[in-house]
């Protein structure tokens, strides 16, 4: 800010730090001519859908990149969570988490499967695999953990835990497109992973997902389901649904694969210096990352915690959102409030206590490879300021 007087907070009637909203996400867009002439070639082909060129060469490179077995794509991940749990023949119980998107659970409720919440673990904010274990019964069929904001889980102890009670395990790897942990890309854990290609995601297809997974027959199993059970012509086996991806879509996706190294690395350099400015503020907490992992900064999250910040997470929310910064409370309300869920008894909050713990701390800030650094700066220099200004700020969003 130079010598100059320092910007009044907009909470405490300055000027907003940002002329427009900065939202947390920026899609990445296509080369226009590149998608151009792709979408030429489909309206000049006829083949719009139904495992066209363009579906399946977006299958073969993502099976390329990601070093896995298979890849199939989908319309969405909510559709391909649901083929994951269906073609794994599961019953009973799926033990998953609160601290995730409402499609995680959504997707075991439709299978009319039971979802059983277990915590998190609080500094990482992925399943706690001591809890999970206490909550395995009879019944329990499947584990549905999260690897959140791309941090992976507890792979390992998940792996032993699924291995001694004889478990399915099924990843939802939505935030973890090329993401690798103890030397092993991210959908080589686990049964299956599901992928997001939702346009707020790192790659994205506008609308689309994958599952991967690695044994064939799995694969054909998941390929039915995709497209109504149909075997052949005059063969149809199993409940399947439609899952699949246009051509239209998967063009998309072949446009964006070949940028993502270089998103990849802008957001980490963007990362690096959040951390490094937010780390001098005080009641700033950071996500536990994994170790021996190759991160793919699809996210940026802090805590507040509110006794040494001087201000709640929805008050610096509230305080920011004056200067234009549009954070997200991303995962908050957990899941296990909506009220189709909050009857189960694994629901119950005292059973929950460090996702909903978080759920109150959590904040998602502006993160997207066009984001400029002097942008980065600027927010890091608001929290600071928002903090030291904590009173006052509460006095005035009070009054607001
Ligand atoms: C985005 C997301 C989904 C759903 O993905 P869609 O492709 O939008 O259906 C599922 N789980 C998590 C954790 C997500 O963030």
């Amino acid at each position: 800010m130079g010598s100059a007087e320092p910007r009044r907070l907009a909470a405490l009637g300055g000027k907003p730090a940002f002329d427009a909203p900065l939202y947390v996400a920026r899609s990445l867009a296509p080369d226009s001519e590149r998608f151009g002439a792709s979408i030429q070639q489909i309206l000049a082909s006829r083949w719009f859908t139904n495992n066209g060129m363009y579906a399946q060469e977006l299958e073969r490179r993502l099976e390329q990149r990601l070093g896995v077995g298979f890849c199939l794509l989908f319309c969405n991940a909510t559709v391909a969570l649901q083929v994951a749990l269906r073609a794994l023949d599961l019953s009973g119980e799926v033990i998953t988490t609160p601290f995730t998107f409402p499609a995680t659970v959504h997707a075991v409720q439709w299978n009319g499967l039971r979802p059983v919440f277990c915590d998190i673990d609080p500094e990482t904010y992925t399943l706690d695999p001591v809890h999970a274990a206490k909550l395995i019964t009879p019944d329990t069929s499947a584990l549905l953990p999260v690897h959140v904001f791309g941090n992976p889980c507890h792979v390992s102890e998940i792996e032993k835990l699924a291995l001694d009670r004889q478990l399915r395990v099924i990843y939802d790897a939505a935030h973890c497109f090329d993401v690798q942990t103890l030397d092993r890309p991210i959908g080589a854990w686990g049964d299956l992973s599901v992928l997001s290609f939702h346009a707020t995601k790192l790659f994205h297809t506008a609308e689309g997902g994958a599952i991967v997974g690695s044994d064939p027959a799995l694969r054909e199993r998941i390929a039915r389901l995709r497209n109504f059970g149909i075997v052949d012509e005059e063969t149809v086996d199993g409940v399947g649904l439609n899952g699949k991806i246009s051509e239209i879509h998967a063009a998309i996706g072949l446009a964006l694969i070949d940028r993502i190294d270089g998103e990849i690395e802008a957001r980490g350099a963007l990362t690096e210096r959040y951390r490094r400015g937010l780390s001098e503020v005080t009641g700033v907490v950071f996500q536990k990352l994994a170790p021996a992992t190759r991160q793919n900064h699809g996210y940026f999250s802090i805590e507040i915690d509110e006794q040494s910040f001087g201000l709640s997470r929805n008050e610096v929310h509230d305080a920011l959102r004056a200067e234009n910064v549009i954070t997200r409370k991303y995962f908050y309300p957990l899941c296990s409030e909506n009220p189709s869920y909050r009857v189960l008894p694994s629901a119950q909050p005292s059973r929950l206590p460090a996702a909903h713990r978080l759920a109150e701390r959590i904040l998602c800030l502006p993160l997207f490879g066009e984001l400029p650094t002097e942008d980065v700066d600027c927010i890091v220099e608001r929290i600071a300021r928002i903090q030291s200004e904590a009173g006052a700020v509460r006095r005035a969003l009070r009054q607001a």
